[in-house]
């Protein structure tokens, strides 16, 4: 299998583990602010796209991106199908010569993209934009003007995400179900921004250990392994 499909691969399963663990988490988030099936639709879906994944023959990262969104798509109901799904599905292309610096740049703006168009949600609006939108900006000014290696950006990226899921919480809501409550969406964290900043540690967690320096690992290079007891998860 290629090195990159089989990190991607890694990476679906990765997520699909964490948004399991993190099943009631998401569920308590929604049933603040919402209707109570993000942690249930995320973990369902997620676990059925890393089967999906898990069946693909020796695939390139861009099929496994494609075959993730429609797997998201056909299993989870509501708008996280169409917002998740659809836009890996529609931003999966840019991968299609495999995972470089500039590609996955193209990608986070492509995705990014989809989602503000499908939810016609702008950062403010109390949704998972308020996440995606720092978290993308910071990828693309890290690759292209500080000259980061693509795993050394999707860190900053991660932790602009983590500050953006933090800006959801004082805001009011202005999109999807939680707008309905208007001011009592205030003090509430967004799930939707949560599930997004989980999904982007988990591709972090796998780049770092798979991706960080791919020329350099021959074919059948045994991954780097994370010794026990050095990664937490809280
Ligand atoms: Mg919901």
């Amino acid at each position: 299998m290629s090195e990159q499909g089989a990190a991607v691969v890694a990476a679906v399963a990765a997520v699909a583990d964490r948004l399991e663990s993190e099943r009631s988490h998401l569920t308590d988030l929604d049933s603040a602010i919402g209707d109570a099936d993000h942690g249930g639709n995320m973990a369902r879906g997620w676990a059925a796209a890393s089967e999906a994944v898990a069946e693909l023959d020796d695939p390139e990262p861009a099929e496994v991106v494609k075959t993730t969104g429609k797997t998201l798509l056909s299993e989870v109901g509501g708008a996280a199908g169409p917002l998740y799904g659809g836009s890996l599905v529609f931003a999966s292309p840019e991968l299609a010569d495999g995972i470089t610096a500039d590609s996955a740049v193209a990608f986070a703006e492509t995705y990014l993209e989809k989602v503000q168009d499908r939810g016609d949600a702008r950062v403010g609006d109390k949704t998972m934009v308020d996440a995606l939108t720092p978290a993308v900006h910071t990828f693309k000014k890290s690759v292209e003007v500080d000259d980061m290696t693509p795993v050394e950006a999707l860190a900053k990226a991660v932790a602009a995400a983590g500050r953006g899921v933090d800006y959801t919480v004082p805001i009011r809501a202005s999109k999807g179900r939680a707008s309905y409550l208007g001011w009592r969406s205030v003090g509430h964290q967004d799930p939707g921004a949560t599930s997004t900043l989980y999904i982007m540690e988990e591709l972090l967690d796998v780049a770092t250990a798979r991706l960080e320096t791919p020329e350099q690992l021959p074919d059948d290079a045994e991954s780097p392994t994370i010794p026990d007891g050095e990664v937490t998860e809280d």
